[in-house]
């Protein structure tokens, strides 16, 4: 059985040994901000010798980083005020999502949550918390990266979740089955699907490139399992904003079952200005999106606005 763990463990941290796996070593970088941190599997899926490959433009950090720009700030979602008890977040009605940890397999240059510094309670003190609420019919796991954490603690949350008689969910917001697939193993599928919860999983792809076999076979067998998977995106510049991407993206998560949900436009968080892509090209894309694809295979299009009820369709 492939270790996850080690392979988190082996993941690639210095810019320098990126970029010459790459054949890139003369490309620029910054050693500030957020740490460099990617998967060797997902580097793989890197081309060799090309600076704008939309993989490696998601996570090599860019002096255009340390630009401070107005409007792009530290948390741009109103992450903090929407906190019930440190660690769980209420902006929706009949859905709580659960920060578990502030800890990912892979460091995205556009994250919204970088730099929100989030303390958790005590499990018992979030679970009392939910347990308080019968509104409340869906849990989501979150974070950082929820599935960062080892099965057997997984597997004790869940199920206290699971005893909360009101809950009828448990969505898990994840990016590993597509960054560090091998960690979809059978324990997980176990404590994912044991309980009388329905569980839904969203994934994190902005690029087809994101999906080669290894992910292929990690989604196949969460389906498999009885996991319904959908996928959010971010809008990105430079990565995904022409319309021959997101087709293909949409055409490639619906080849391995994979219905796109959300296709966000950029959080304004500090540090990722460089990745906006304005709201008149967004609906000019849509747009052509709708022209295009079938109309399961076009996502919604959202803006995030902090003190809505929901995400705001474009
Ligand atoms: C996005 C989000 C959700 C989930 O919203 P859906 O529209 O149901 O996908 C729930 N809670 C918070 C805090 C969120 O940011
Ligand atoms: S995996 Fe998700 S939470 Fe983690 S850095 Fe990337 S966007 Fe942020």
């Amino acid at each position: 059985m492939i270790d996850w763990q080690y392979n988190l463990r082996q993941a690639i941290r210095d810019p320098v040994h990126l970029l010459e796996l790459l054949e890139l070593s003369n490309l620029e970088y910054s050693t500030q901000g957020l740490s460099l941190l990617v998967p060797k599997g997902y580097v793989k899926r890197m081309r060799k010798g090309d600076p704008n490959d939309p993989l490696l433009r998601q996570i090599l950090p860019l002096q255009a980083e340390s630009q401070q720009i107005a409007k792009f700030i530290h948390d741009p979602v109103g992450d903090l005020a929407a906190e019930q008890v440190p660690g769980l977040l209420q902006k929706y009605q009949g859905r709580v999502l659960w920060i578990l940890t502030t800890a990912c397999a892979i460091h995205c240059r556009y994250c919204f949550r970088q730099h929100t510094k989030f303390s958790t309670s005590q499990q018992q003190t979030i679970l009392a918390s939910i347990n308080a609420d019968p509104s409340i019919t869906e849990v989501i796991l979150s974070g950082g990266d929820p599935l960062i954490l080892p099965d057997n603690y997984l597997n004790k949350l869940i199920n206290s979740i699971a005893k909360i008689p009101h809950i009828k969910r448990l969505r898990i917001h994840t990016r590993l089955p597509i960054v560090l697939p091998e960690r979809i193993n059978s324990a997980l599928l176990t404590c994912l699907t044991q309980t009388r919860l329905q569980p839904v999983m969203v994934v994190h792809v902005n690029h087809a490139n994101e999906i080669d076999d290894s992910v292929k076979q990690a989604i196949q067998s969460l389906i498999t399992a009885g996991i319904t998977v959908l996928n959010q995106s971010v809008l990105l510049r430079g990565i995904n904003d022409n319309i021959t991407a997101l087709s293909n993206l949409s055409e490639t998560l619906f080849s391995v079952k994979v219905l796109p949900y959300y296709l966000h436009l950029l959080d304004r968080v500090q540090g990722a200005a460089h990745f906006e892509v304005s709201e008149s090209e967004a609906i000019e894309l849509l747009e052509q999106m709708r022209i295009q694809l079938p109309g399961y295979l076009v996502p919604k299009m959202v803006r995030e606005v902090a003190g809505m009820a929901y995400k705001k369709p474009l």
